[in-house]
């Protein structure tokens, strides 16, 4: 039976090569974004991966399309909870509109994707969820208040649900990228990204390629043992 995964936020940066990635493991992967439809449609077509739109802080579009997912294919049996935004800015200059923004697509939608999917995972005896968390949530990070807080409670929610879950052969583990070089990255003024390269110990910034790596191995029948783990990938930015 080919298993059935859903990255969130798929088309693009790490979520892109990590679609990719599960896909050239032989997942039917369903990949999500939430507004850059060309992006989404060339992604879908240079790679032959279904994409669907919808946006991860709204519970009732992830529900409606968790639910038609399962009438096309019965089973999810991957998630990877990948999508994620910033709105940088010092806790004294913070607008409400961005703490909140960056809470509801960062960490109240991984309320919305997993409980949509947990109790099916229950049901079969077989889950692997996977938590794309950053660095900056293990150290913090100067304007990240919001971010940071949200990257943090993803490694909360992971263990607790991993507790609760590995009687049932479902796993959740979290990633902790360092910086990777995607357009998220490309979005930070030149010399400040000079400057935090400077301090990377691997003196580059990671490819998105090798988070896709790990999220491969967790997804596998290979890490059923593996539940509840952090794993930094930083190049040694940040030892935890
Ligand atoms: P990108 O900005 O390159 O891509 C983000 C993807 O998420 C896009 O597909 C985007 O869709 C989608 N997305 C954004 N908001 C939503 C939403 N509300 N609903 C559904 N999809 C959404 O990001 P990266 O690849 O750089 O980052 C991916 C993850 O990795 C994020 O969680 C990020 O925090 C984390 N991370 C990234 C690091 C880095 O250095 N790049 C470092 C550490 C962690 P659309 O194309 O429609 O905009």
């Amino acid at each position: 039976m080919t298993k059935i995964a859903i990255v969130t936020g798929g088309t693009r940066g790490i979520g892109a090569s990590i679609s990719k990635k599960l896909k050239s493991s032989n997942f039917k992967v369903i990949a999500n974004y939430t507004s850059n439809d060309d992006a989404a449609e060339s992604f879908s077509k240079e790679n032959n991966i279904e994409v669907i739109k919808w946006d991860v802080s709204n519970y009732d579009q992830c529900q409606k399309s968790v639910n038609k997912i399962y009438e096309d294919n019965k089973h999810i049996d991957i998630l990877v909870n990948n999508a994620g935004i910033t709105r940088d800015a010092p806790l004294h200059k913070m607008s409400k509109d961005n703490w909140q923004k960056v809470i509801d697509v960062n960490l109240n939608s991984i309320f919305n994707m997993t409980s949509l999917v947990i109790n099916k995972m229950r049901e079969n005896s077989f889950g692997r969820i996977v938590h794309i968390s950053s660095v900056n949530g293990q150290k913090g990070q100067f304007g990240q208040t919001n971010y940071a807080a949200t990257k943090s409670a993803l490694i909360g929610f992971s263990k607790s649900l991993a507790l609760e879950s590995a009687s049932k052969g479902i796993t959740s583990n979290v990633i902790c990228p360092g910086y990777i070089n995607t357009e998220m990255v490309a979005a930070i003024r030149e010399d400040i990204l000079k400057s935090i390269i400077e301090t990377i110990p691997s003196q580059r910034l990671g490819e998105a390629d090798e988070v896709a790596e790990m999220v491969d191995y967790l997804v596998s029948d290979k890490a059923s043992y593996v539940n509840g783990s952090t794993f930094s990938i930083n190049g040694g930015l940040w030892m935890d």
